[in-house]
């Protein structure tokens, strides 16, 4: 549709339309917009009786506060450009999912009728996650997909790997070459040199349902770099890995991380933080560095790093001691039966013996104690500890990265928050904190293959029976030694040189084919990761691919659709597309048809089992389109949606194209107390604790449900629930079916000493550091930046762009620091790093730190990558290690966006993670963040960015840790590799889980 030029005769910078056309906050109903129309008349009549032209406004709601969805196909809006003339746009909205982290916001794409282009995004008023709210990095989103540095077509290597060169290729040629290597290693048993490596996942089990297709156990992840160590605090009480607070009806919020800012979920979290705060709810964070979550709090508490689980057992020795607890909710949901049996065999089995246990166990945990390891103050833990006591079973709480990710035992940071909730009882209250499971729906796919029947030890190594994810991290040093290779790995969505810790063992390893075959970078931007790849392949932004996903982000459910924009767009118009390449820019694909297409060629005749899971159901022997794969899950997978969609008129796909996130349910309340179906009850065992076993369960399937899923007794009746007070309720997902204050598996997988909720002290404990030693925490990132694609988005960089070290003042003086813009030296056990120097009180004395998502740097002679942020390097090898150094900072250039002539930085900070070796914890398997560190006046030869490592000592650092861990055939008490009932994102079969020789 045309534009429409408007003469108006209003005064310029006077729209002309009344004041009582303010907003319409309830957009969308017949009776809202029947209201609206009558104000709209008495106010045309208003104006004109001043003599003045009525000019509504170009949305005909004036300043809404989201366009309403009835005006989604023709939304008006005057051209800020062509101000004060009223030129109006007509934009068709479309929504799509934001892909800039985790929190799956909503998003609105505001298509110009008139160019077909996108040209804007804003939020989607129709996701009930987000609500029509976003942070930066979602309308930023317009940054990236106009990115002109962008990758736009399939390129091939053309030189050495590293070398830079690169020469366009056809989709057909890499789908082929890369089809040909793997049904080649699939047909010659070398499965495990598969693997597919994930950043950001984007859909839940998408990637992981391909790869089982396949046969393979090739999957691997971020999330030990990630959440690992805060999902294992959570997943051994609950069978759950992480919590979904009700922030928006808690009494106190009690978070261990910037979660305002940068927390997981941040920002639907974040509204619902201030709503609660609105509502007088009280916050209390718990996080060393000033960050914009604890200037908002009502107790911010600056520990020393790593003594956050000693605060939360001095809280709850407080809650046991005062008798502040709710000893009904423990006496029904914890496993205090299992614990009394297994460790007080002699004592009488009753919940009062467990009380009188339970008292002496965090005695030690006094205020005093707390205070000399977390240097706050005992009288302002012991006021903390009593508001938190006063919040009763409105107690919402969240620990994900920070700390949990930062230290040596981290995963004791979320195992004792969550103590605090157990023993208030404010697990799945209104304002208390649920797991995550009951919050969150994970839709049945058209197919689901089998289980591989192989297991991957360069992911799942022996060493570490209990992580909680992939060991994605070791891989360099798990290749180095020859424990495996891969013939072809695949990135997606990731950047492990540049994310990871010790990114230089990753070059050297991906750099070699003899231990890497083939590398594909599945990804949207160049990085530091895509220079040394075989091919570069262009994926979709968020607006350019389709995923599904659902969060838990408050008291409901709901399922969320990402799609690619002008494709909605257009069809919405009456074409027909196939392909999302005939919407994209270039030849950007995105990753479901790709894998449908590569799966496809791999098995073309179907002899290998594959191709059947990604076939047609509809026409067969055809291929599964995308349009089948969502269209059969809306139809058949997500409740209420078929209703709600033939009650539009609309099929299941047509309505979650329209509006982009469906609500399944809300108010779910307590799950775990849910009465188990008489029909689920049948042939069924009890054990001595109350474990219910029946042949009538329903089996679990960890394809689909992201929970543990707890074994079948020996005579192979599945776990159904749990007995309390003579009722069979469903319980949690854990082997007790309560909440397990004793872990039985921790207990019996040679950890017996950290069972409880406890306290492990730190790698970075003052015990453990040197005098001249402080530490560094590199676990924080700004708001406006995250991971590598957010470089690509010049809004985003404009607003943050290097990464400074904090330094107190009092630091600065006993290290002869001047002033803030010094250059430090900051050395690390592998090396060092040079930056510069903030001094501020908004860090704690003995404690630096530094934000990990700056110093982007890309090789003299490569791609571009991203222009706004990446710094040109010579990377050298010599007989001491690595060295880095800057060639030359961003500055301006020219390209298609003029934008790019207007740079005004040059500093885009340093990539301060090159200098870490691995700290593999020994129980959750995450990397323990957290550095000791010298910090001091840089050399004068020292420049800004400049990087040394030893890549030979971060091996000596690695084998340091891998001494710490109790390897499966050491420990395990029945020869399987791994407690069978633990997540894993892509369980192989129960075969596999056997040790080789081991019984199990
Ligand atoms: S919080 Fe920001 S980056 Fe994350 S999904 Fe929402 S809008 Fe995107």
């Amino acid at each position: 549709m045309p534009r429409r030029r408007r003469n108006r005769s209003t005064r310029p910078g006077r729209p002309g339309t009344p004041d009582t056309l303010d907003t319409l906050d309830a957009p969308g109903t017949p009776d809202a917009l029947d209201a609206l129309g009558a104000r709209v008349s008495a106010a045309r009549a208003a104006t004109e009786a001043r003599g003045e032209t009525f000019y509504q406004g170009p949305s005909r709601v004036h300043l809404a506060s989201f366009p309403p969805k009835e005006r989604w196909d023709d939304w008006v809006e005057l051209s800020s450009r062509a101000w004060p003339a009223a030129d109006e746009q007509h934009y068709m909205l479309v929504p799509t999912t934001c892909f800039n982290c985790e929190s799956a916001c909503g998003l609105l794409a505001y298509v110009d009728r008139q160019t077909g282009r996108v040209r804007k995004f804003e939020g989607n008023p129709e996701h009930p996650g987000s609500r029509g709210r976003n942070c930066a990095k979602g309308p930023a989103t317009i940054n990236q997909v106009t990115d002109p540095d962008r990758i736009l077509y399939p390129m091939k290597r053309a030189g050495q790997r590293g070398s830079g060169r690169w020469e366009r290729i056809t989709w057909d040629e890499v789908l082929d070459a890369l089809a040909a290597r793997i049904r080649a290693a699939i047909t010659e048993d070398r499965r495990n040199e598969i693997m597919v490596h994930i950043g950001r996942p984007g859909e839940d089990g998408y990637t992981e349902r391909v790869l089982a297709s396949w046969g393979v156990d090739g999957h691997n992840s971020h999330t030990n770099v990630c959440s690992s160590g805060g999902r294992t605090g959570f997943q051994f009480w609950m069978g759950i890995d992480r919590p979904s607070p009700d922030h928006a009806n808690a009494k106190v919020i009690y978070l261990i991380s910037a979660h305002l800012e940068s927390g997981h979920y941040f920002n639907p979290h974040a509204q619902r933080i201030t709503q609660a705060r609105a509502n007088g709810a009280k916050v209390i964070v718990l996080d060393t560095r000033l960050s914009n979550t604890a200037s908002q709090a009502d107790y911010w508490l600056s520990p020393r790093p790593g003594s956050e689980a000693a605060i939360n057992l001095a809280i709850a020795n407080h809650l046991i001691q005062t008798g502040r607890y709710d000893r009904e909710f423990v006496r029904r949901w914890w496993n205090w039966a299992d614990y009394l049996a297994a460790c007080y065999p002699g004592r009488p089995q009753t919940f009062e013996c467990f009380e009188e246990v339970l008292a002496g166990l965090y005695a030690e945990f006094t205020f005093s104690y707390a205070a000399a390891e977390s240097g706050i103050g005992t009288a302002v833990l012991a006021e903390v500890a009593d508001v938190v006591a006063g919040a009763g079973t409105r107690f919402a709480c969240h620990c994900w990265r920070s700390a949990a990710a930062g230290n040596l035992g981290g995963w004791q940071v979320s195992r004792t928050l969550f103590l605090i909730s157990a023993l208030l009882g404010a697990v799945a209250t209104e304002g208390g904190t649920f797991p995550n499971a009951w919050n969150k729906f994970v839709p049945r796919p058209i197919h689901v293959p089998p289980h591989p029947r192989v297991w991957q030890e360069l992911s799942w190594p022996p060493e570490y029976p209990l992580a909680q994810n992939e060991m994605s991290f070791l891989l360099p040093h798990f290749l180095a030694e020859g424990r495996g290779r891969l013939d072809t790995y695949f990135i997606r969505v990731y950047n492990p040189v540049w994310t990871n810790p010790d990114g230089l063992s990753w070059m050297e390893v991906l750099t070699d084919e003899s231990k890497v075959g083939c590398f594909a970078a599945l990804t949207p931007t160049w990085s530091e990761s895509a220079y040394f790849a075989d091919y570069v392949l262009p994926m979709g932004h968020g607006p350019e691919r389709h995923d599904t996903h659902s969060y838990e982000q408050y008291n409901g459910q709901w399922v969320g659709f990402r799609q690619p924009v002008l494709r909605a767009a257009r069809e919405r118009l009456g074409e027909h597309i196939a392909d999302s390449r005939q919407v994209n820019p270039g030849e950007v694909w995105e990753e479901n048809e790709f894998w449908i297409e590569l799966s496809w060629r791999i098995d073309p005749d179907g002899s290998l089992g594959i191709r059947q899971y990604h076939e047609s159901r509809t026409c067969p022997g055809e291929k599964l389109t995308v349009d089948e794969y969502y269209g059969w899950m809306f139809e058949h997978s997500v409740p209420g949606l078929p209703e709600r969609a033939a009650a539009e008129g609309r099929t299941p796909l047509q309505w979650m194209r329209r509006y982009g996130a469906f609500e399944i349910s809300a108010g779910n309340g307590a799950g775990h107390s849910q009465p188990v179906p008489a029909s689920e009850l049948e042939d069924v065992a009890v054990t001595a604790t109350g474990r219910v076993y029946s042949a009538g369960a329903r089996p679990p399937d960890p394809n689909i449900v992201p929970v543990g899923s707890p074994e079948p007794d020996r005579d192979g009746r599945r776990p159904a629930g749990v007995q309390v007070d003579g009722e069979v309720l469903r319980g949690f997902p854990t082997p007790s079916g309560r909440l397990e204050f004793w872990s039985s598996t921790l207990a019996a997988w040679g950890w017996p000493e950290h069972a409880l909720p406890g306290y492990i002290k730190s790698h970075v404990h003052p015990d453990r550091l040197a005098p001249d030693q402080v530490v560094l925490l590199s676990t924080f990132r700004l708001p406006t930046q995250i991971h590598t694609r957010s470089a690509n988005a010049k809004w985003l960089d404009e607003l943050a762009h290097t990464n400074p070290v904090w330094i107190h003042p009092s630091d600065a003086a006993r290290f002869g620091i001047a002033a803030t813009g010094s250059l430090v030296r900051v050395e690390t056990e592998i090396g060092h790093f040079v930056a510069k120097a903030w001094l501020t009180e908004g860090i704690r004395p003995g404690v630096v730190a530094c934000s990990h998502h700056m110093g982007r740097w890309r090789l003299d002679g490569g791609p571009r990558a991203v222009g706004a942020m990446a710094a040109t390097v010579d990377l050298r090898r010599g007989a001491g290690g690595w060295r880095m150094e800057r060639r030359a900072p961003v500055r301006r250039y020219a390209s298609a966006d003029p934008d790019t002539q207007r740079l005004w930085w040059s500093d885009t900070g340093v990539h301060q993670n090159l200098t870490f070796p691995v700290h593999p914890d020994p129980i959750s398997g995450m990397h323990c963040w957290h550095q000791a560190v010298r910090v001091r006046p840089a050399d004068p030869g020292d420049a800004h960015g400049d990087i040394a490592v030893d890549t030979a000592e971060a091996r000596e650092v690695y084998r340091r840790w891998l001494a710490l861990t109790r390897p499966a055939g050491q420990v395990s008490p029945d020869g399987t590799r791994r407690p069978r009932w633990l997540m894993r994102p892509l369980k192989p079969s129960s075969g596999a889980f056997r040790l080789p020789g081991g019984a199990g």
